[in-house]
């Protein structure tokens, strides 16, 4: 049974669910009544844990383990085209050692400052060092980047560029940490949630996701819960510099399925393409057009000359 199949038998319940959107998309959204200037709102809520050993090595500096933690949950903020408005903070951690507390609790208020987001609770105990944030956000009523409403004809669009940070897990994991550059680093420790980028797509953007798990993968997520299939252009899609001298198949790999790029992946109508570009172009990340949403299932990449390209992990899957 892998991640998916376990949250679908054990925890996904048949309706009826009071919820406005329940398990399935990057957040969940409950409806949350009208704001100060009257408009209907619901609010967003995500969960993201983080252990060491499985999703970091201990040894990674506490600073950015702060600033990481807060920034997959509100990444998923992000992909919902919700505004950050407060998280919670459940620690278990081995020991106390102030100092490691000090600093990575600088990495993460000063994301959460940036963000206008403040911490609201949590739990503290002894155990495994594994840090679990919820975060809750805003958005007005039926603005959502929700993953199930891509239509066949959609262009596909991705921001930045992936696989710089799978492509330094693998090193570090290699024992070649030292070598890696300033900015692979960043890539991987200190992911920036695209905020901005998920306001401004609310009424340019159809479907969206975070890539948290791999290009393929996640796409395939859209596909299934907007019941479409998809065509990714291999030509088309930004490549980390970083991943520029390895073989092609490599490059493949950590562009298409490798983790932690925490970009976004949306689904936008064609009429659309001279606002996302004028807005890729203004705005603080690029934006790609990578393919297209067609009518089917599944997703498939063509090379330059239309022939099939193979992905051999389609995304991470912590029970696969
Ligand atoms: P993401 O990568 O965007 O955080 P995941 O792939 O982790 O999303 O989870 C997929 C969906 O399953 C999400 O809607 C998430 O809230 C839900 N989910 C994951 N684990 C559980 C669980 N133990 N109980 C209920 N829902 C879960
Ligand atoms: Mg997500």
């Amino acid at each position: 049974m892998d991640e998916f199949e376990l949250i679908r038998r054990f925890f996904d319940r048949a309706p009826p669910s009071g919820l406005e959107l329940g398990i399935g998309d990057d957040a969940a959204l409950l409806r949350a009544g009208r704001n100060a200037a009257g408009e209907a709102e619901s609010l967003v809520v995500t969960t993201d844990m983080l252990i060491a050993g499985r999703h970091f090595v201990s040894a990674v500096e506490p600073e950015s383990l702060g600033h990481k933690a807060l920034a997959v949950n509100l990444s998923d903020l992000a992909a919902m085209g919700a505004r950050p408005e407060a998280f919670t903070l459940a620690l278990a951690l081995p020991e106390v050692n102030e100092d490691w507390l000090e600093v990575f609790a600088r990495g993460m208020f000063a994301l959460a400052d940036r963000h206008g987001c403040e911490l609201a609770g949590g739990d503290t105990t002894r155990g495994p060092l594994t840090i679990s944030i919820t975060a809750l956000g805003r958005v007005p009523s039926g603005s959502a980047l929700r993953r199930d409403h891509a239509e066949p004809g959609d262009d596909l669009w991705v921001s930045g560029a992936l696989g710089a940070a799978a492509w330094a897990t693998r090193e570090r994991l290699a024992g070649r940490d030292a070598t890696l550059s300033a900015a692979a680093r960043r890539r991987l420790d200190w992911p920036e949630p695209r905020i901005g980028l998920g306001l401004a797509l609310r009424h340019l953007a159809r479907a969206a996701i975070d890539l948290s798990d791999g290009l393929a993968g996640d796409l395939g997520h859209i596909c299934e819960r907007s019941r479409v299939g998809a065509q990714l252009n291999w030509a088309e899609i930004p490549v980390a510099g970083e991943l520029a001298a390895l073989p092609e198949s490599e490059r493949i790999e950590l562009a298409l399925a490798g983790g932690d790029d925490y970009e976004l992946l949306f689904s936008a109508v064609p009429e659309n393409r001279s606002a996302l570009t004028a807005l890729g172009t203004r705005g603080s990340v690029a934006l790609t057009r990578i393919g297209a949403i067609v009518p089917g299932t599944g997703v498939t990449v063509l090379d330059g000359r239309g022939r099939t390209v193979s992905v051999a992990r389609a995304g991470f899957n912590h029970f696969a």
